[in-house]
């Protein structure tokens, strides 16, 4: 099974994988936690640059085509594997992202962004994605404690302003509308502790009951 997070910054994502993976695993099922982008050593490099800001002039479809390098080696050498050989996949991130900020909010042309996916992706699709929602303001709050105390700087897109992050919002929450079999939303409000249950019961009513 393959089963993507997705929402906007500091919702809860990594978090909320951590806690479904150890959930899964207490299942004794083999559980395999990774991100986008990154996720393999080269993808992973791939990250600093995107995220460092030093390829900003380049423009959103040139970035684009850099995040699906990274998923292209993420999906090869990781993602696909784990998949073959019976693993589920947990990922913090994946095309979902790619269509929320570089499509929805970085204005590259669907059909520019579907080849890329393709060429990336395949055949492949989430089972299912979790969709955390979560008022920007909120989620930018928790983003900078976390930073804070992880002692790092903003990377660039959380730099951006408010209209950009309730833009992405929306971006997510259309998606889940427009794909309700694959999408679940789940409110990222509540309490790490529900949320997790939330997500715990519709994997298992799901996958596994
Ligand atoms: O979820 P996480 O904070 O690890 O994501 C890293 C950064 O990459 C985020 O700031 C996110 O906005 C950005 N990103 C992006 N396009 C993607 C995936 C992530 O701009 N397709």
């Amino acid at each position: 099974r393959f089963i993507t997070f997705e929402g906007g910054e500091g919702v809860g994502k990594s978090t909320q994988l951590r806690r479904l993976a150890e959930h899964l695993r207490a299942c004794g099922i083999e559980a395999v936690t990774t991100r986008e982008p990154g996720g393999t050593p080269k993808a992973e490099r791939l990250r600093r640059i995107l995220l460092s800001g030093r390829i900003a002039p380049l423009g959103a479809l040139a970035e684009a085509t850099l995040f699906a390098a990274a998923r292209i080696d993420h999906v090869e050498n990781l993602i696909a594997p784990s998949l073959a050989r019976g693993a589920w996949v947990l990922c913090d991130r994946f095309t979902d992202s790619t269509r929320a900020y570089q499509g929805a909010r970085g204005g590259v042309e669907p059909q520019a962004l579907a080849l890329l996916e393709k060429a990336a992706v395949g055949d492949l699709e989430p089972d299912l994605t979790i969709v955390i929602d979560l008022p920007p303001k909120d989620g930018l709050a928790r983003a900078a404690v976390r930073r804070e105390v992880a002692g790092e700087r903003a990377d660039r897109f959380e730099a951006e302003d408010g209209g950009f992050h309730e833009g992405l919002r929306r971006a997510f929450l259309d998606i889940a509308e427009r794909e309700p079999e694959r999408c679940c939303v789940v409110n990222g409000a509540l309490p790490p502790d529900e949320v997790a249950r939330a997500i715990r019961q519709l994997v298992d009513a799901r996958f596994l009951d």
